[in-house]
């Protein structure tokens, strides 16, 4: 009997096919039909899972003896009991690299957008307010020139502030937990304090994964600490801040504007006041939401459940310690 694999969403007709050549495939729309009997009967008989979105729980695991191998298609992996599904010996698989490039462009066109109020000042032609010259009252802030402080300095990290200090000259600080030096090397920047950052910069970008460690890595404490003329950019995960202590800044003038793609919750509830806000650009978590790029994730995505099944080692594993228990 072929090996099941349950789906939920994202995958294209051509890698669904591509799928079935080889094994039984349960296809579901999207994390949201996680709660249908069918996708628990599907789940019940699943060798693997290929999908995002969903949190993965213990009762879940529980009520899929046979798992083997889940295939987020997303390179954040906080919505999974990683340790659990070591101990589980269940792999678990990501897709870096491929939505670097595209997560960065995400991440400069917010600090675009913010400094020079893109989607304000478009809101208001579209209104009909664009009446008269404009004047200062429409300005923005430059970015070309200024500092960039990068609260994380991974893939997308590293690609936000190459954007930046070469096609922009701007300066670069960054906050890591490990030092880089080539990269300081190739774009002039310098590791710091995340205090001393965020007094520094005229823009603040925050790329981290969402860990203990990181959950409100952003509160009051940080935002009191940034230039009153500062913007603050985040492209990582609504928790890495403390979204009602960046709303009073917002609110309260204390910083200049933000650009934000990730969300506390998602989708932003209806109540919020972030995307009312004239000097948020608020976006619907588009990171890696271009039609290359999320083919390309895909397809990593169904690449490393294919080789897992065929018991070849896969591209992207997060916890390889189950793989090396498995080829040693
Ligand atoms: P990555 O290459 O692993 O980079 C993450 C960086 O964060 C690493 O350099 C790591 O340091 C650093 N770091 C981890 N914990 C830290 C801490 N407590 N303090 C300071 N630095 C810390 O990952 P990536 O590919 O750049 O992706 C980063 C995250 O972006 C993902 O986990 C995901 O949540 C988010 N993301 C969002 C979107 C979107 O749609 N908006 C798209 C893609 C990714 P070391 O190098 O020393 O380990």
């Amino acid at each position: 009997m072929s090996p099941r694999i349950l789906t939920y969403g994202r995958l294209s007709d051509a890698q669904l096919a591509e799928l079935r050549e080889q094994f039984h495939v349960d296809a579901f729309d999207g994390p949201g039909d996680a709660e249908r009997p069918e996708f628990r009967e599907a789940l019940g008989k699943a060798h693997a899972l290929i999908g995002a979105g969903l949190n993965i729980t213990s009762e879940m695991l529980d009520a899929a003896p046979d798992l083997t191998v889940i295939a987020s298609i997303s390179v954040g992996v906080d919505n999974y009991p990683v340790e659990e599904l070591t101990r589980r010996g269940i792999l678990l698989c990501n897709t870096p690299d491929v939505l670097t490039e595209t997560t960065a462009d995400t991440g400069f066109a917010l600090i675009m957008a913010s400094a020079r109020r893109v989607v304000e000042l478009a809101e208001y032609v579209k209104k009909g307010d664009w009446q008269a010259g404009i004047g200062a009252a429409q300005f923005g802030t430059d970015v070309h020139g200024k500092t960039l402080g990068m609260v994380g300095f991974g893939r997308i990290g590293q690609a936000v502030a190459r954007r930046g200090a070469l096609g922009f000259g701007m300066k670069i600080l960054y906050a890591n937990a490990s030092p880089k030096p080539e990269i300081e090397k190739e774009l002039g920047a310098r590791r710091c304090e995340l205090d001393e950052l965020l007094q520094s910069a005229d823009f603040v970008c925050t790329i981290v994964p969402l860990t203990a460690d990181t959950r409100h890595l952003i509160g009051a404490r940080e935002l009191g600490l940034m230039r009153e003329s500062a913007i603050f950019i985040n492209i990582a995960r609504g928790q890495v801040v403390d979204e009602a202590a960046l709303i009073e800044a917002l609110q309260e003038g204390r910083i200049r504007g933000a650009g934000l793609d990730v969300f506390d919750k998602e989708p932003l509830p209806a109540d919020s006041p972030l995307p009312h806000m004239a000097n948020v650009v608020a976006l619907p978590h588009i990171g890696s939401a271009t039609h290359e790029t999320r083919n390309a994730m895909a397809q990593r995505a169904v690449d490393n459940v294919k080789r897992t099944l065929n018991g070849e080692r896969p591209i992207s594993p997060i916890n390889a310690e189950v793989l090396s228990r498995r080829f040693t």
